[in-house]
């Protein structure tokens, strides 16, 4: 099973990437998940992609495109996966279809749809583990003790582009770069849209829904 998860940035994705990948017993990876762990090792190309990054803007294609494949043909990611954040460009995304051309292709896309004024709330309070990435909410889905992950202990932070004048630029580029990516997913008849502007359950519910 490969699915890909296309929304603006606070939409969800996070959240349930991985439950969508332990429904099917594949793994998930989220293109900036990638980025920020070459950021903490410090690489090459963790500082090429900081500048991007800390304004809001997107990474080259080129880097991105070998980072995610280099992800992808890795063999214990052969039997499926679930891909968050990327294609976030028409050139990933044609990249994608043709490195699957031989493998049957994506299999399903998921659009998490919402608001503007929602992501502003949602991701100026978001909190981020820093052992295994998992997402909290100071107001809506709050640690069990402050400031320190529920499944691993990790301590939380905020991320410097969780930042609003950042977040609104952020909106702004996926307006440009990646919405165009709906219509073109649409017309290949496997994108299922996700109001993802409900509680973390409900959208979990409407996604078991719509991948089955
Ligand atoms: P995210 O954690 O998905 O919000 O990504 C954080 C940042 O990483 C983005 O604002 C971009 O700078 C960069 N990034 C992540 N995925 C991509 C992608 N598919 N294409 C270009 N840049 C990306």
């Amino acid at each position: 099973m490969k699915i890909i998860l296309v929304g603006p940035p606070g939409s969800g994705k996070g959240t349930q990437a991985g439950h969508i990948a332990s429904m099917f017993g594949v793994n998930s990876v989220s293109s900036g998940d990638l980025f920020r762990d070459n950021l903490a090792k410090n690489t090459e190309l963790g500082k090429l992609a900081k500048d991007f990054m800390d304004k809001g803007e997107y990474v080259p294609d080129e880097v991105t495109i070998d980072m995610v494949m280099g992800w992808i043909e890795d063999p214990t990611h052969s039997s499926g996966f679930v891909l968050d954040g990327f294609p976030r460009t028409l050139a990933q995304a044609e990249a994608l279809e043709s490195r699957l051309l031989g493998s049957g292709g994506i299999d399903r896309v998921l659009f998490f749809n919402v608001d503007e004024e929602a992501l502003v709330d949602r991701l100026s309070g978001r909190l981020i583990c820093r052992g295994c990435h998992m997402p909290y909410h100071i107001k809506f889905s709050p640690p069990l003790i402050t400031d320190q992950c529920n499944s691993c202990g990790g301590g939380l932070y905020q991320r410097d582009d969780d930042k609003v004048e950042v977040i609104r630029n952020r909106f702004k580029v996926y307006m440009q770069e990646t919405e165009p990516l709906v219509k073109h997913f649409r017309e290949s008849g496997n994108l299922r849209e996700i109001d993802a502007s409900m509680g973390i359950n409900d959208v979990k519910r409407a996604i078991e829904r719509a991948v089955r």
